[in-house]
């Protein structure tokens, strides 16, 4: 194993290819993380005249695999579409970030935005709406006194910090769900009407990444509790997101 690798113009640090022979009719295409960090590991190795373009597209294709089950996924176009997609408005997610922190309390009838510096008081009043809307879109759950995102919500979080969309000017009280998410997924089911074709055939392109992609990022969760008073089922007239025709159909 060469003790020196460069880096490789198209592939992050931790996957690289090397020649394996003087000749340079063959390669090996390698990665720390699949050497457990500590040392590059062989992925794949080619021979032959086009050795060294193989070995780079293998490299390529097996660091967008990590990619996609790591952070970097962060700075994806995908990130980007799921970010827009929320729709907060800064109110709203300010208040996922106060959840995410484990700020956001409810003490039976309102919720809060506890004071960090002073746990035992009570802090700012949180909108009933602005808290009941983000639960209802499946991107927080109260427990008892502590209101915290979901999967979904995690993911939304992140996504949103990472892509910093424009924040909507009015606030909406019927909030989109996680594109690909557990929300999006449930609602689906509870569609009564067997028709409505979907644009998105399974195993089409963006639809099934987000699908595979949210999948990945959840583990099984139990089914969020919901506060008294907020309503069992989503408020009428949700817009769906369909992915891969990037259109907004109207439910019903
Ligand atoms: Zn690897």
């Amino acid at each position: 194993m060469p003790g020196t690798l460069t880096s490789i113009d198209g592939l992050p640090d931790s996957v690289t290819i090397t020649p394996l022979t003087l000749r340079d009719d063959a390669y090996a295409a390698l990665c720390l993380p699949c050497g457990g960090g500590g040392q590059f590991a062989p992925i794949q190795t080619y021979r032959g005249e086009w050795a060294r373009p193989d070995a780079y597209m293998a490299a390529r294709l097996h660091a967008e695999r990590h990619a996609r089950d790591t952070e970097a996924v962060l700075n994806s176009e995908l990130w980007h579409r799921q970010a827009e997609s929320l729709g907060w408005s800064q109110a709203q997610a300010d208040t996922m970030h106060w959840a995410e922190r484990g700020h956001l309390h409810y003490d039976g009838t309102v919720y809060y935005q506890m004071d960090p510096d002073d746990p035992r008081a009570k802090g700012r009043t949180v909108s009933r709406a602005r808290v009941t809307a983000l639960i209802t879109a499946g991107l927080l759950e109260c427990d008892g006194r502590y209101v915290t995102p979901t999967q979904d919500g995690h993911a939304a979080s992140r996504a949103w910090v990472a892509a910093r969309p424009d924040p909507a000017r009015t606030e909406s009280a019927h909030l989109r769900p996680l594109l690909g998410g557990e929300e999006e997924a449930r609602r689906r089911r509870h569609e009564t009407a067997p028709a409505a074709p979907s644009h998105a055939a399974p195993g089409d392109g963006p639809a099934e990444q987000l699908t595979l992609f949210a999948t990945k990022l959840r583990p099984r969760q139990p089914r969020p509790r919901r506060p008294r008073g907020t309503p069992a089922t989503p408020p009428p007239g949700p817009v769906l997101f369909t992915v891969a025709s990037g259109h907004a159909i109207p439910e019903g």
